[in-house]
């Protein structure tokens, strides 16, 4: 089995990565590094079923040798990161999945692509089921990730309905754990280094908002048993227990000794959803997959990832 992982050096595709490699997969990791980092894969660089590509998937991609199976994550992710790279967001997303596409053809291999909830926009229906068609703003503040993820998915399917294309599409939740970028702005990372660091921990609007978050180990192997089944629409994936985000910034402080941070009430950013839950009937149908990891656990494993590599600053 030779598989391709898009944005290898990401968070995600660096524990898909291990994972598929641990399974005994060689793994071809294509990543241009605008958001990923080399120390997410360092402990890769002489496993010998792994190889990294440095390239842009946006550009046209030639791969010698038989690809079985192409995971395409390969993207900006966090608000602050696309908020910088509209541009690069709506391309990779678009000119990217197409490439990509077109390669999962020429080799006639699987292909996945990573959605996301975000796809819903603010929700008018909760929690989020597969079949609701989102609430999305055309031309608003995140319409460069909503809009070009539901192009994505669009593509996907126009290339499975008229190609023939043996595709999967998932639909990501918030998912946290070890190797997120520190400074990409996500909530669990901003709330651990503010704690780390004794600073005020920002919680925007009156932090009555809610998210899931699913841990990372419970997120890629459900990637990994969405690959394996046979069932080509959407599938969420996540956490359905949800938790509002001052309620998450109290757990973290209390699993941050000695910490002297207090919670600080910022203003709202334009459009964040006020709500997010998966409904993940169609994941336990399908994948007999469910997360395992409470949050307590997960949180617990993150800030003790991060308080042990001594990384904030
Ligand atoms: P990440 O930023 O850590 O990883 C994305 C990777 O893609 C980075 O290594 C980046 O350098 C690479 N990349 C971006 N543009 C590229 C391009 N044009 N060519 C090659 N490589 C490129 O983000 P992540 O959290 O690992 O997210 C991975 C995927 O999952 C993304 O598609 C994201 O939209 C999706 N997703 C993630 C979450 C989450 O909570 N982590 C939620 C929903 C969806
Ligand atoms: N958030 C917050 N403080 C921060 C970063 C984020 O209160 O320092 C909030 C943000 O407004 C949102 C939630 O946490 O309501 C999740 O934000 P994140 O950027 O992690 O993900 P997304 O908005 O994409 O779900």
């Amino acid at each position: 089995m030779r598989v391709l992982i898009s944005g290898a050096a990401g968070f995600l595709g660096s524990h898909l990565s291990d994972l598929l490699l641990a399974d005994g997969a060689r793994v071809v990791g294509v990543d241009n590094f605008v958001t990923g980092r080399p120390e997410n894969i360092a402990h890769l660089r002489n496993h010998p079923r792994f190889e990294l590509i440095r390239h842009d998937v946006t550009e046209p991609l030639k791969i010698d040798g038989a690809i079985d199976q192409i995971f395409h994550l390969a993207s900006p992710a966090s608000p602050v990161a696309y908020d910088k790279m509209r541009i690069a967001t709506m391309k990779v997303n678009s000119q990217g999945t197409w490439n990509l596409l077109d390669l999962a053809v020429e080799k006639n291999a699987r292909f996945l692509v990573a959605s996301t909830s975000e796809i819903y926009g603010d929700p008018a229906v909760h929690p989020q089921r597969e079949e609701y068609w989102g609430n999305v703003n055309p031309i608003g503040l995140r319409s460069m990730y909503e809009e070009a993820k539901r192009f994505s998915e669009a593509c996907t399917m126009a290339y499975h309905r008229e190609r023939q294309a043996d595709t999967r599409i998932i639909r990501i939740f918030n998912t946290y754990g070890p190797r997120m970028g520190l400074k990409d702005g996500r909530v669990i990372t901003n709330f651990i280094r503010q704690a780390v660091n004794h600073e005020p921990m920002t919680v925007f609007g009156d932090g009555t908002q809610t998210r899931s978050l699913c841990y990372v180990s419970d997120l890629v192997r459900g990637i990994r048993a969405v690959m394996e089944a046979d069932f080509h629409e959407p599938i969420n994936l996540g956490n359905p227990e949800d938790v509002t985000i001052v309620q998450l910034a109290r757990d973290i402080l209390s699993l941050v000794p000695g910490t002297r941070s207090r919670i600080d009430f910022q203003p709202s950013p334009a459009y964040d959803p006020r709500l997010r839950k998966p409904d993940l009937s169609r994941a336990r149908q399908i994948l007999s997959w469910t997360p395992v990891v409470s949050r307590k656990e997960g949180l617990e494993q993150v800030v003790k990832y991060y308080l042990e590599a001594n990384q904030p600053k």
